[in-house]
This record gives C-alpha cells, sequence and structure tokens, in this order.
C-alpha cells in the first residue's frame, strides 16, 4: 500500500515504470501491477522526470521590471546601475512578496530547486533578510539555496566585505563573487582568493559569476580553479558565466579547460541573459557571449544551464520555465544531435542537481518524491513543445497541475483535436 503511485510514465531514459510514494520518499521505481495506493496517477505515454534545478538566480531582483525604470541600453552595466536605484526604493516585504510570488511560478513549472544569488552590498542587507524567510517559507516545495553575492565588487564597494561576512554569519549558503566587477584583474584575482579562503573555513561551497564579459583578457576563471585545488575545495565550486572564454584565444583555452577539470569546477552558462547582455559593443561579427559549453562537456566538466534573470534590470521576459533555458541553450551552442539534446534536458535537471549537491534527489529509491509528469513522451519533445507540467509532485504531495496544451480545431476535413506531439 503506497500512499501515491504515479503509473505507466516513461522515464528520461525511456524506461517505462510505476513510481511508488511513502510519505515523502520515493518507495519502489518498477511495474507494480494492482498494487494499492491512496492516489494514483496515470502517466502512460507522458514523460516523468525528476523536478527541474536551476543553479543560477537572482531572486532579490525578479518581478521588478519597470521599477524605477527599464533598462534602456540593454546593457549588465546599466543593470547594475538600475538594480542600484531600486535598491533605495525597494523594502525587505517587496522583496518577499516578490520572491515568493515567482515561487508560485516555480513551483507551477516543476522547477523545485534553486540557487539564488542575494546582494550583500547594502548595511541593511534587507535582501539577505527577505530570501532567508522565503528559504524557510518555501522550504517543504522548493529547496531554495542563497548565494552571498557582493553585486557592487567585493574590494570596490567599501561596505562589501564586511556586509557579505555578516551574511553568511546570517547563515547565507554559499560564497559568492563577481571579479569581472572589481576595478582591476589584479582586484579580480584578489577576490577570488579571499572568497575561497572564507569558504574553506567555513565549509562552505563557492558560485562566482565570473568573466562576465566580452574582454578576451578577463581570466577569472583560472584563478577560480587555482584556488580551488590549492585550497582542496574540488566539486564544491561552480563558476557562472565564463562567457569571456566565448572570445579567448584558443591555445589558452586548451591550457584553461584541463584546469578546470581537474579543479571539478561545476560551469553554470546563463544562455537567456548571455546572448541578451554579451556582444554589445561589437559591430559585426556580433559575438553570441556564450562560453564554450561542449568543449566543457567533451572534456568532462559538469555544465549546466543556468536561468539567472526573470522580469528585472537585466532581462525583461522569463516565465521560470528551465526548458526555455536549455531551448535557447540548445540553439546557440548548437548541442542539435539527438544525444546532445537529451544532454541539454540533463542539464537542467540532474546535471544541476549536481552543481547544487542535492544528494537525495532524482528517481531513485530513498530520494525525495519529488517530480514532474510532462505532457511530452521523451525529454527532446519536452523541449521542443516546452511541454506544460501536468503534475507537480514535491515530498509526495501533489501541488500543482494543468491541463494539455491541446487546440481544438475547426477546419473542415481534418481532426479536431490537435496535440503538437510527435
Ligand atoms: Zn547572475
Amino acid at each position: 500500500m503506497f500512499d501515491l503511485i504515479v503509473k505507466g510514465g516513461t522515464l528520461p531514459d525511456g524506461t517505462v515504470a510505476d513510481i511508488g510514494i511513502t510519505g515523502t520518499r520515493i518507495k519502489a521505481i518498477e511495474l507494480l501491477g494492482s498494487a494499492e495506493a491512496a492516489q494514483i496517477i496515470d502517466a502512460s505515454g507522458d514523460l516523468v522526470s525528476p523536478p527541474f534545478v536551476d543553479p543560477h538566480f537572482h531572486m532579490d531582483a525578479t518581478l521588478s521590471y519597470g521599477t524605477p525604470r527599464i533598462n534602456a541600453s540593454g546593457t549588465l552595466l546599466e543593470g547594475i546601475g538600475l538594480w542600484n536605484e531600486l535598491k533605495q526604493v525597494m523594502t525587505q516585504d517587496d522583496v518577499v512578496t516578490r520572491a515568493l510570488q515567482y515561487c508560485d511560478w516555480a513551483a507551477s513549472m516543476g522547477l523545485l530547486a534553486i540557487r539564488s544569488h542575494v546582494d550583500t552590498c547594502d548595511d541593511s542587507l534587507k535582501g539577505v533578510q527577505a530570501l532567508l524567510e522565503v528559504r524557510e517559507q518555501v522550504k517543504n516545495y522548493i529547496d531554495l539555496q542563497l548565494v552571498a553575492f557582493p553585486q557592487d565588487g567585493f574590494y570596490r564597494d567599501p561596505g562589501a566585505r564586511a556586509n557579505t561576512i555578516r551574511a553568511l554569519d546570517m547563515g547565507v549558503d554559499v560564497v559568492g563573487g563577481i571579479p569581472h566587477f572589481e576595478r582591476t584583474m589584479v582586484d579580480g584575482a584578489a577576490s577570488v582568493k579571499e572568497l575561497c579562503e572564507i569558504a574553506a573555513d567555513r565549509g562552505l561551497p563557492v558560485d562566482m559569476h565570473c568573466d562576465e564579459t566580452d574582454d578576451p583578457l578577463s581570466r577569472h576563471i583560472e584563478t577560480l580553479a587555482y584556488e580551488t585545488k590549492r585550497l582542496g575545495l574540488q566539486g564544491r565550486v561552480a563558476g557562472s558565466h565564463l562567457t569571456s572564454m566565448h572570445s579567448m584565444d584558443n591555445y589558452y583555452v586548451s591550457k584553461l579547460l584541463p584546469l578546470i577539470a581537474e579543479a571539478e569546477i561545476s560551469v553554470i552558462p546563463n544562455p537567456l541573459i548571455n546572448i541578451v547582455l554579451q556582444g554589445r559593443h561589437d559591430t559585426f561579427p556580433k559575438r553570441r557571449g556564450l562560453t564554450r559549453v561542449k568543449e566543457m562537456l567533451a572534456m568532462g566538466i559538469n555544465v549546466g544551464w543556468g536561468q539567472d534573470c526573470v522580469l528585472d534590470p537585466w532581462y525583461s521576459l522569463g516565465t521560470a520555465d528551465m526548458l526555455d533555458v536549455a531551448f535557447m541553450g540548445l540553439h546557440v551552442a548548437q548541442m542539435t544531435s539527438p544525444d546532445e539534446m537529451r544532454k541539454c534536458f540533463d542539464m537542467i535537471t540532474v546535471d544541476n542537481a549536481k552543481t547544487m549537491g542535492l544528494t537525495d534527489y532524482g528517481l531513485k529509491i530513498g530520494a525525495k518524491a519529488s517530480l514532474v509528469i510532462l505532457d511530452a513522451g521523451n525529454p527532446i519533445e519536452a523541449l521542443r513543445l516546452r511541454a506544460n507540467r501536468l503534475f507537480v509532485i514535491a515530498n509526495g504531495r501533489v501541488i500543482s497541475q494543468s491541463e494539455r496544451s491541446d487546440a481544438v480545431l475547426q477546419i473542415k476535413g481534418r481532426p479536431g483535436n490537435i496535440r503538437r506531439r510527435h
């Protein structure tokens, strides 16, 4: 007797199985025949996936689009300036309200693990206090990790160093940084070194915005990988963006990638944002600003797509849909073979879970009973359709349901119901 059985679904690897859930855990993944359960969901023909995971987001800024104005140039730097204007007027309650609304969207999209950076530069730390409260409020359905992020520069902003340490003392989970925003390359490298030492002392993971620029000589990922090895932080460090790698010299990259692999750094490109923000200073050809995804995957480096922004000073669209993120990444990185497309689905589920260090995640016995049933037959179809989430289950409980995205066609001699599945 189970509490819930998800019956006959197709798992991402193509296996057809029933999933038996008791309490908050997966108890069986096999064909369960006539086993009984308090609730049975028929998933025949539909994809059953572990939840989506977003390893890079800014929940303190989300859903603020237009406050106090929009980003006219569309650049990263105007976005940072605009965020500073927003910080002057926003309150802790505003941040909680916007973040909880975003978490509702995420839950409805089956996005049940999020790593959010939170600005640690202002003395009030109102964003930190707000997101600590939100982390507590959503903990039964979303794993929310917070990264202490000195947005205005760990050294460049006079209060950032002390406030970042205060934020870690308050319970923020991960050490962040933004070395390319320091005033010099030397300061940037020094900030990486000190922040990694802070993480090593406290036993915390590291996730840095790194080289989010078109400058081929922005090479902070090299320092991050070096410090990771020096301090023995292998497997606990992520580098976000790495867009400068798009423009780097090829010989240099051939030396850099083995260092990143040896340091076991996870890499988080954010394709929606990178394609929008990078290349803004170019005429033609215009660089696309995405890091070297396929080349890093070929080296065995863990790479997963992140979302970064939804309706904020840097990005004017977004719906908490990680399938949108992977769809853009697939196009920009030209990952169009069947294996590459399947990999893009893994990159927003299991690979991102690895980046976030989620140990009880996945479709396996004993793991958290969190999963998504999609209106698609397989991962590639889910990407093609950006398929509806028919059911979202978090810790053994259905938390969201939606209809199939069928259309009723009224054309003589043609079928009446259109599903667009193939
Ligand atoms: Zn970011």
